[in-house]
């Protein structure tokens, strides 16, 4: 008997069955764009494999004004099919479903030649739509069909088309974007005329026995968005156009609410979608931040969905229903929805990857084959590095020995699980630990380890990591390091942080959160952002009533930059808004002067002032912990150099962990 009936049921769509309830929800992966059909192939080839129900391909643009930005893959031209047909051959070869997603960005089209329902721009794009006259919106519609009888044609099992997260179809629906009075705006009637015409022609063009997803925008998260009476009856337009399922999307891009990123609550929408399975007599999908079995089973045994979407988590681990069909669900390498990896990538032009798996998208490239000549492998330091490297040599045949000075494995990953709202770094550091474990890495912990340990090794490699920087302020023995804080040190009500970088901006999140965390609190994580319900305020958008901060709280910088410009791409502007909403004064140009009992004495523009703290915290940056390397060095012992140990500049546990992997596969 399976831990999973109702994630593992399959489900009859008539033409034909998914032999589950996940399906892998949409992700621009870049790899479409690099012209490298073969490396797409494996990309979901590998995933259909691990057993998935149902692959959504990234966004393919119907036209070239309808693409993401210059250059985006589409399905424009019959000569398309070819490359598409590789991957859905290699799909079916290996026992899986590919729906290719159409995409349309409509005013989101980073491009001169955008178009959307007016000529009104969008706050997150440089560039003015042009206004689609009769003539051009048959355009489009057409366009978009012929997408989806190329995509039959292609081999693929259905198409989605993109109706939500603020693309172009979704922008007919709402009235400050479309303000037409033709036949395409106006009332409710003409506004939602669009998508359902769309999906009406798609499936008199594709015929009866092709899935055909429509993923509707069910909280828009922005003003004057769509009611939840007009979700509703779009979605019954859309049923009755011929859906044969609906996918659900939260919140435009241009949304000032996070929706993906980790410190969103687990599955903190789905209530919406349950709300809608009830409204509606076709299958509907739920998705947003579900990451792991456990949580799809139980949104699927409450009645909230029919089936759940993942898009992350597959990147995190192709073979997540696999595992989960056979009891294995403790290997699942688990997303830790921080973006660093896949979105952020995204958004910088570069090939999506995992931070988790440094092998996503680059599975024809990474590969961690069997070793012909074991070796013993010493690996110092069980940071992400150290724990990857680890695991990788020894899945590869080695025999590994893990070394630490801690009691427990993880490096600074346990201090980053203590910051609220990165809960989910205890998965990833258990995650770790279990495959230690299970790949029979022996670990020595408690004991820090010198030259003379290490000589009988074949191959020593040093994952030693960082330690806090000197900033050499007067008076600083006076103050705390973040290592201090995080690990529970008592701290006053006035603070000051000193560093403005990743760890600064934890320190100051830990410090005014006074203890609790709204990740595991979706009610009051709700309250916090502003997230009202549709069926009240149009968009679903209520007033943030953030909960008082716990502290008050300066954090601080030289540089003059805005604090917070090096964080991530996705995710900074969700910690800046976090800090704002509690008080924290951010500043920059500071010069630290010294730190008395007073409190912190800076400059600021010419002047002198003190800031009347009860402590100061060090958030001063890193040194990389190399002692070793070095004596090991001058021992002439051949050693590897990894992880922060190497290069502590720009560090995260991504490159960490992604210097571990690669190292290890070449051993
Ligand atoms: P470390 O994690 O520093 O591990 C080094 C290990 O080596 C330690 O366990 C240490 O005990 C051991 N060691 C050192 N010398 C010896 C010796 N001689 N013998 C035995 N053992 C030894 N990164 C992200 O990517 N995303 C985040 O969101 C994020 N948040 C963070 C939040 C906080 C609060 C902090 C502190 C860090 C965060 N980081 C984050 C950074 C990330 O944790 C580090 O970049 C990463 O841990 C560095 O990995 P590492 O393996 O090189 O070294
Ligand atoms: P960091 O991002 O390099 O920030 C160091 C901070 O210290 C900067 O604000 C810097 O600003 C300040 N600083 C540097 N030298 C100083 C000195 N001599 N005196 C006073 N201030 C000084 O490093 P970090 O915050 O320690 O983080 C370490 C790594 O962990 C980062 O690279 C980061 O990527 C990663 N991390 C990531 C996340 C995440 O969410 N992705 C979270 C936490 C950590 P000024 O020089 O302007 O003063
Ligand atoms: Fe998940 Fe982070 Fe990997 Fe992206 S990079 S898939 S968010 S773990």
């Amino acid at each position: 008997m399976t831990q999973y009936p109702h994630l593992l049921a399959p489900l009859d769509l008539g033409h034909t069955t998914l032999k589950n309830r996940v399906l892998m929800g949409s992700m621009h992966t870049g790899l479409e764009e690099t012209g490298d059909w073969n490396r797409v192939a494996e990309f979901y080839a590998t995933r259909a494999r691990g057993g998935v129900g149902l692959m959504v391909t990234g966004g393919m643009a119907p036209n070239r004004e309808g693409g993401v930005f210059p250059g985006a893959a589409g399905l424009f031209k019959d000569s398309d099919i070819e490359n598409h047909r590789t991957v859905t051959t290699r799909v079916h070869e290996a026992g899986g479903k590919i729906a290719m997603q159409i995409l349309h960005a409509g005013r989101y089209a980073y491009g001169q030649e955008c178009v959307s329902a007016s000529a009104i721009k969008s706050p997150i794009s440089p560039f003015v739509p042009k206004e689609l006259d009769e003539e051009g919106i048959e355009k489009q519609i057409s366009d978009i069909v012929t997408a989806a009888v190329r995509a039959r044609d292609a081999g693929y099992d259905g198409v989605e088309i993109m109706g939500s997260e603020g693309y172009f179809l979704n922008q007919f629906l709402v009235s400050h974007v479309n303000r037409r009075t033709d036949r395409w705006g106006g009332s409710y009637e003409n506004r939602m005329r669009l998508p359902v015409e769309v999906v009406a022609r798609v499936r008199q063009a594709v015929g009866q026995d092709f899935i055909l997803i429509y993923r509707i925008s069910l909280i828009d998260l922005v003003p004057n968005g769509s009611t939840w009476d007009e979700v509703v009856q779009l979605a019954h337009g859309i049923e009755a156009a011929g859906a044969s399922l609906l996918n659900t999307g939260i919140g435009w891009h241009e949304a000032r609410v996070p929706t993906i990123a980790t410190s969103v609550p687990r599955a903190a929408f789905a209530h919406l979608t349950g709300r809608l399975r009830g409204a509606v007599g076709i299958p509907v999908i739920t998705s947003n931040r579900i990451n792991t079995p456990d949580v799809g089973e139980e949104l699927l045994a409450n009645g909230v969905a029919d089936m759940v979407s993942m898009a992350r988590p597959f990147l995190a681990d192709p073979d997540f229903v696999a595992k989960a069909a056979t009891g294995r669900a403790k290997e699942i390498a688990p997303c830790i929805a921080c973006n660093q990896a896949c979105l952020d990538h995204t958004f910088s032009g570069k090939l999506t990857s995992c931070l988790v798996n440094p092998r996503a998208c680059h599975e024809t490239i990474l590969t961690y084959a069997p070793t012909a000549a074991p070796k013993r492998v010493a690996v110092v330091g069980a940071g992400p590095a150290g724990m990857m490297c680890a695991i990788v040599a020894a899945k590869r045949g080695h025999s590994v020995t893990l070394f630490d000075a801690a009691k427990t494995l993880g490096g600074q990953l346990n201090l980053a699980r203590q910051v609220p709202g990165k809960e989910e770094f205890d998965g990833l550091v258990t995650w770790f630990a279990d495959e230690v474990t299970r790949l029979g890495v022996e670990t020595r912990l408690c004991r820090a380890v010198d030259v003379a340990d290490l000589m009988q090794f074949d191959d020593v490699i040093v994952a030693t990591g960082v330690t806090p920087r000197d900033p050499g302020i007067p008076g600083q023995e006076r103050a705390l390091g973040y290592i201090d804080v995080l690990k529970g040190a008592p701290v006053g009500k006035r603070v000051a942080v000193i560093g403005a970088g990743g760890i600064g901006f934890d320190v100051a999140e830990y410090l005014v959160a006074g203890g609790h965390s709204t990740t595991l609190h979706p009610a009051e994580w709700r309250r916090e952002w502003g997230v009202g319900d549709p069926a009240v305020t149009p968009g679903g958008l209520a007033d943030p009533a953030p909960e008082a901060p716990a502290r008050e709280v300066w954090l601080l910088q030289r540089k003059a930059e805005k604090p917070g410009r090096g964080l991530g791409k996705t995710t900074g502007w969700i910690h800046r808004a976090a800090l704002h909403a509690k008080g924290v004064k951010m500043q920059g140009s500071i010069n630290y002067d010294r730190i008395t009992d007073e409190g912190l004495w800076i400059t600021r523009d010419g002047k002198a002032e003190l800031l009347p703290v009860d402590d100061v915290v060090l958030c001063a940056g890193q040194v990389p912990e190399r002692g070793l390397y070095d004596r090991l060095v001058a021992a002439g012992v051949k050693a590897h150099i990894i992880g922060g140990a190497d290069v502590p500049a720009e560090l995260d546990a991504k490159r960490a962990i992604d210097q571990g992997a690669r190292l290890a596969a070449e051993l």
